[in-house]
């Protein structure tokens, strides 16, 4: 070996950052080896919502959750299912337990987070929380990180701005309330200009923060470092293949490994083999998110599951010399909108978990072609609402028309034409919508009964914040995709977050976390942050089970 740390961290995703704060607490050596240029994974680009069960901030505001009621939710969403190891109710409970313990921690350490109001759980199921269990990064000004400002990966949000202030900003012109956090956030921008301070938020101000805390502790962080094999002797994981300056060089680790690569989204040939019919195209999730760390666990004897599971979100492709999706889900759970199969038949419940909807769009597609499937909006929508990320009105780039990205005609017959659909079978699923809005009632998917499509609507809309008429021409239609924000399969591991072997033992000193890993969320999302919770809280017991073990 050329070094030897105690513990190594292959990639720098929310989890490895965690990890590192939590072994540098406890007074042992910490690497990051990152592959990319820059650090903070997908992790940093995200909305960085953590779905922590019971957490202190609920508690503080007052809002009812406790472990049993958390464990009767995942019980009802997730389930027992023999192929899913990783959602296992042992590991469900772990996860529980330790969530908010891990909360407590990263606050300790100087981490500054918050609860994220209004971010209602997934499913109406014994066990929800209205309120929602979201848990967020405060804002953070990335000029403290020094030289590593600019080695952390960009977010999605260039605002200052929380993200339940960002999702209130489409209605600056039709609410007050809405006025008042665009003067807010306006203030704030001016207020970073004139101290010189760049806050940033979600994701991003996590990642940063962290980062900030783990070089603070004396974590060392290695860029452009790709580890290419982990290193077995005996049984057991002892280090790790990476690159340095070109040429291969092996580090040892002796209290583990912990891989916190990422999944395969941006792996066309893991796609074709367990998630058929999805494309790397469609989704959010950086390119760096190939798969090799889930591969290279299979090589030395790690299982896998639950491959073909997705954090799947819905997205169109506006036209672009670089075609990025655009996420859909909210445009989709607006009044006046409606979402159809290639022939015209309305087929799935518009604003449901985007998990469910993209599961619903591929097995469709099975009888009727339904990848892409029809947005169809009015006008009403068009001049109220944001689509595929541009304000509301009828000002469209004129690309989306000259590309038929966006496709408008007068009537609904005429866009039946425009987009190959069978003109009967759109004005008979636009007008059975239409009768469900007029009942005040979706009789066929039971459209924006839930708290969690409810906020996904339009608040100031009446009776319903998810049904209005599609009535008013011109009438406008667009294609989505199921797309994703993460693969959701991987490496299987315990409730200390070891990889297991098919037969049940422990890969003694490899752990891992994250999208490398078979989710404790099974086949479902549970609530917003289903993902970076989760990754943060195994990353968190992974670390403690290698103190631990030579304690
Ligand atoms: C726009 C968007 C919004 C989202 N919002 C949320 C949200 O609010 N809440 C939520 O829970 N989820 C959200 N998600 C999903 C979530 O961001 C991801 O599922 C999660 O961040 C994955 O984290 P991770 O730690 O597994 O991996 P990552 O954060 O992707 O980190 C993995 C790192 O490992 C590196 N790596 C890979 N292979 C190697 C190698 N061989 N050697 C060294 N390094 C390697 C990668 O370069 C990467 O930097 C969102 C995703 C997107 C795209």
């Amino acid at each position: 070996m050329k070094e030897t740390f105690d513990f190594v961290v292959v990639g720098s995703g929310g989890g490895s950052l965690c990890a590192a704060l939590a072994l540098r607490a406890a007074g042992k050596s910490v690497l990051i080896l990152e592959k990319a240029a820059l650090v903070g994974g997908t992790t940093a680009t995200s909305g960085g919502v953590m779905w922590i069960p019971n957490n202190r901030y609920m508690k503080e505001a007052g809002i009812p959750d406790s472990r049993e009621q958390a464990i009767a939710y995942l019980d009802a969403v997730v389930g027992d299912r023999a192929n899913m190891p990783g959602a296992s109710r042992q590991r469900r409970l772990a996860f529980i337990d330790a969530a908010p313990k891990m909360i407590d921690f990263l606050v300790s350490q100087g981490i500054r987070l918050r609860r994220l109001p209004s971010w209602p759980d997934h499913y109406r199921l014994p066990g929800e929380s209205v309120p929602g269990r979201g848990v967020v990064s405060e804002l953070f000004d990335i000029n403290r990180l020094g030289d590593w400002k600019t080695k952390l990966r960009p977010g999605f949000l260039p605002l200052p701005a929380n993200l339940d202030e960002a999702m209130e900003l489409p209605n600056f012109k039709r609410s007050w309330a809405a006025k008042r956090v665009l003067f807010r956030v306006i203030g704030r921008a001016l207020a970073d200009k004139i101290t010189g301070r760049q806050r940033v938020t979600a994701g991003r101000a996590l990642q940063a923060q962290m980062l900030h805390a783990a070089l603070k502790a004396g974590t060392e962080i290695r860029l452009n470092s790709p580890v290419k094999q982990i290193l077995v002797e005996d049984g057991r994981v002892t280090g790790v293949l990476t690159q340095k300056d070109g040429t291969d060089w092996q580090i040892g680790s002796r209290l583990g490994v912990l891989i916190n690569a990422g999944g395969f989204a941006q792996n066309q040939r893991m796609r074709d083999q367990f998630v058929p019919g999805t494309s790397t195209a469609w989704s959010l999730v950086p390119d760096t998110d190939t798969g090799e760390m889930i591969e290279e666990g299979l090589r030395i004897g790690a299982a896998v599951a639950q491959m073909s599971e997705r954090v799947a979100y819905q997205i169109a492709l506006p036209p672009a010399d670089r075609p990025k999706p655009a996420t859909m889900q909210g445009d989709m759970s607006k009044p006046h909108a409606i979402v159809v199969d290639q022939s015209g038949v309305r087929y799935i419940r518009e604003s449901g978990p985007t998990v469910d909807f993209c599961k619903g769009m591929l097995e469709r597609n099975k009888t009727v072609p339904a990848v892409p499937s029809w947005l169809v909006i009015d006008s009403q929508y068009l001049n109220t609402y944001m689509l595929a990320g541009t304000m509301s009105g009828s000002k469209k780039p004129q690309a989306w028309f000259d590309s038929r990205f966006l496709r408008q005609a007068d009537t609904l017959e005429a866009l039946a034409s425009e987009c190959g659909m069978d003109a009967a079978k759109l004005q008979a699923s636009v007008e059975r919508f239409n009768g469900f809005v007029r009942k005040g009632r979706d009789e066929d998917f039971q459209r924006g009964e839930t708290a969690y499509e409810v906020s996904a609507g339009d608040p100031l809309h009446r009776p319903s914040p998810c049904l209005g008429t599609l009535e008013q021409g011109p009438y406008f239609a667009m294609q989505i995709y199921p797309g994703d924000v993460s693969t959701f399969g991987g490496l299987v591991t315990d409730v200390q977050a070891r990889v297991l072997r098919a037969d049940g033992s422990a890969i003694p000193g490899l752990y891992a976390a994250g999208t490398s890993t078979a989710s404790v969320m099974g086949p479902v999302e549970a609530g917003g942050g289903g993902s970076i919770g989760p990754t943060l809280t195994w990353a968190y017991l992974a670390a403690h089970h290698a103190i631990a073990a030579i304690a």
